[in-house]
């Protein structure tokens, strides 16, 4: 998986070409778009760390802020070993828009750091954590730069993220990091954030298509954060999941896969594979097997114009960024298969990380009942909002996305002026 990237599968460039048809729709002037297709500021930073046998490595990290003018940059941090500063650039831009979709008031932004956590201890881990914090510390902070949760890194590792920022300070700082532990200031309802408000932006296109979601099909592409959460709300609101796949493999199961026991082998064995009862199946024919709904949960550039005339799904929803390349957008819109863009889809993990900063300011805890009521209000407001421009444009709704998000951030740029 996205180990050697064709021009066509940069996600940068990739980017920007959304960006560029949907700037092209609005009849944005070209000083607007030069800005809005810039990134900002980045940061590359070369770190060493100590490993368990006590050798000295350097890693690469990075900080991209794409975009500023609606609010601090807000953005997950990766831990991959094929991160690269266009995949971060991409991910920054990515950003600044879905934080416009869902109309919260943060900018875009991403880090990453080049590493393979398979095969680092805990120790080493924390020892990168702390080490990268304090190399992107000039940029971080609750009003400037707030880092959370993306591929590979988790709640425990936020913890790390706000422990030694607040260090550097002298005195806690919760803002600065979301996705946090509960004990230091996290959210209730942050760990599933992300897959419930793919499965409300689903029930409204569901809703929108006819479609009832008691038995419809779900396959799901990776199980980590994003993919079980999606698979437990969904398999409780009644949808059976047939497949799912991880980084080791993939299991179908034509009536429906018990999702809390895959859970369980999933904990025991570090893979789904082998789920008892299952038959094996790699994570490429996981996406064409035939549903309703095919979840990408993992990475990018997974539906490519290789794959995209093969998938047997009616809707696809991007719990993963920028799973989809715009060669494969095409035929997947011909075919008529409707697309619930990243921007939109997996929008529901920033919208609680923006509550949890809020009452990390305000130093109050919600509960859970306001969160999810709010996360919902929220993502039924987006897909409406895109439903409606992608309807009144006759566009897909990827790129009637891009445009509600564009113009919010153009209305923001306007409304502040250049500076001097
Ligand atoms: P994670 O590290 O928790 O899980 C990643 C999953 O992908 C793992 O199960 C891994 O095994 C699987 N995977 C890796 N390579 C695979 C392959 N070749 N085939 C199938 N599965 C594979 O990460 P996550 O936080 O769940 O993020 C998943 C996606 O969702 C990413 O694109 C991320 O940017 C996006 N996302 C995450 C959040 C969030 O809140 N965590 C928010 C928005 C978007």
């Amino acid at each position: 998986m996205a180990t050697e990237q064709s021009f066509d599968e940069d996600p940068y460039r990739i980017a920007q070409q959304q960006f560029d048809e949907a700037a092209e729709h609005l009849g944005l002037e070209a000083g607007m778009r030069d800005i809005l297709r810039s990134i900002n500021r980045e940061l590359t930073v070369n770190f060493p760390v100590y490993m368990d046998d006590g050798s000295l490595r350097v890693f690469t990290g990075y900080r991209v802020q794409h975009n500023l003018a609606r609010g601090p940059a807000k953005g997950g941090i990766r831990y991959h070993p094929q991160v690269t500063l266009n995949e971060v650039r991409a991910l920054a831009m990515w950003m600044t828009w879905k934080c416009a979709v869902v109309n919260i008031p943060f900018g875009g932004a991403k880090g990453g750091v080049q590493c393979n956590p398979k095969v680092m201890s805990d120790k080493e881990l924390e020892r990168l954590t702390r080490r990268y914090t304090t190399e992107i510390s000039i940029l971080l902070g609750p009003e400037s730069d707030i880092p959370a949760p993306d591929v590979y890194t988790n709640a425990r590792t936020m913890g790390w993220i706000m422990d030694t920022y607040s260090m550097h300070k002298g005195y806690s700082v919760p803002g600065v990091v979301t996705g946090k532990p509960l004990s230091i200031g996290g959210s209730v309802g942050r760990v599933d954030a992300t897959g419930r408000g793919c499965a409300h932006v689903i029930a409204a296109a569901a809703q929108y298509r006819g479609m009832p979601l008691d038995g419809t099909t779900v396959v799901i592409q990776g199980f980590g954060n994003v993919g079980t959460s999606a698979a437990q709300i969904l398999a409780e609101r009644g949808c059976k999941i047939i497949a799912v796949s991880d980084s080791q493999g993939g299991v179908y199961q034509a009536q429906g896969l018990d999702i809390p026991a895959l859970l369980k082998h999933k904990q025991r064995t570090g893979s789904v594979k082998g789920f008892p009862g299952s038959e094996a199946l790699t994570s490429e024919e996981s996406l064409e097997v035939p549903c309703d709904i095919l979840i990408p949960a993992a990475l990018e550039n997974q539906i490519t114009e290789r794959n995209a005339s093969r998938l047997r799904a009616k809707i696809i929803a991007e719990a993963a960024n920028g799973p989809t390349t715009p060669g494969a957008d095409k035929i997947l819109e011909d075919r008529g298969i409707l697309i619930l863009p990243d921007i939109l889809a997996n929008a529901g993990g920033v919208a609680v990380s923006y509550f949890e900063w809020v009452q990390n300011l305000q130093s109050l805890a919600w509960k859970e009942a306001q969160v999810h009521a709010q996360l919902q209000e929220i993502m039924e407001a987006a897909f409406a909002a895109v439903r409606d421009i992608a309807d009144e444009h006759g566009v897909g709704m990827r790129t009637a996305a891009q445009m509600l998000a564009i113009q919010r951030v153009v209305q923001a740029t306007l409304d502040r002026g250049v500076y001097p």
